[in-house]
């Protein structure tokens, strides 16, 4: 794992992140490379350990339709389950849109296979999104879980910059506490409304 974002603070618009399988005990070894300003901002990250969920959003019901397009292996269907899922957070949290784009098998280089990949916006372009629905080696469907946690962990970069207003976003600890409240979350949220669709009051 390494920090994506690089070069002087007022190019980090122009940053690009490809996120990949995380290694437990890599992510913060850049820190001490990092110049103090820089440490500042991954320690600002580290900081916040918590994402909960924006109130009001009805996720369960999108959480649930998105499972099922991904179990359907119907690209269209999973990239338009997971944009309505990415458009109810983002207005949820109140920050400039994102377009999602869902792709085919997950593309290798050197540095191994790439799970998602979030480029903020650039000029007149909005913030997009890309992830994979297959693995690269076996091209089996990526399980549901994962996939909703890459695309929870793409969010979490846009909300780094839009929300916290943090000049670059970085791999931390934080980082993950907070990726992991917010899919954990939206998962409790399929749960209930599962469980109040079999039970209507
Ligand atoms: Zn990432």
């Amino acid at each position: 794992m390494r920090p994506f974002s690089l070069g002087a603070p007022r190019f980090w618009r122009n940053a690009r992140c490809d996120c990949r399988i995380r290694l437990p005990e890599m992510p913060f070894a850049y820190y001490s490379k990092l110049s103090a300003a820089r440490q500042r901002i991954y320690r600002q990250s580290d900081a916040i350990e918590f994402l909960p969920l924006p109130g009001g959003i009805a996720a369960g019901a999108i959480v649930a339709a998105l499972r099922s397009e991904l179990a359907g292996d119907s690209r269209p269907g999973v990239q338009a389950a997971s944009q309505r899922l990415i458009d109810a957070l983002v207005r949820g949290y109140d920050v400039p849109p994102i377009r999602v784009r869902v792709l085919a098998r997950r593309p290798v280089d050197g540095s191994g296979e790439l799970h998602g990949l979030y480029e903020p916006d650039e000029a007149r372009k909005p913030a997009r999104i890309t992830v994979w629905m297959r693995t690269a080696a076996r091209r089996d469907v990526v399980a549901f879980k994962t996939f909703l946690r890459t695309l929870v962990h793409e969010l979490c970069h846009h909300l780094d910059y839009e929300m916290y207003r943090l000049p670059e976003t970085f791999h931390t600890d934080g980082f993950y506490k907070r990726e992991s409240s917010l899919a954990n979350a939206l998962l409790r949220e399929e749960a209930e409304a599962a469980v109040a669709k079999r039970s209507p009051a």
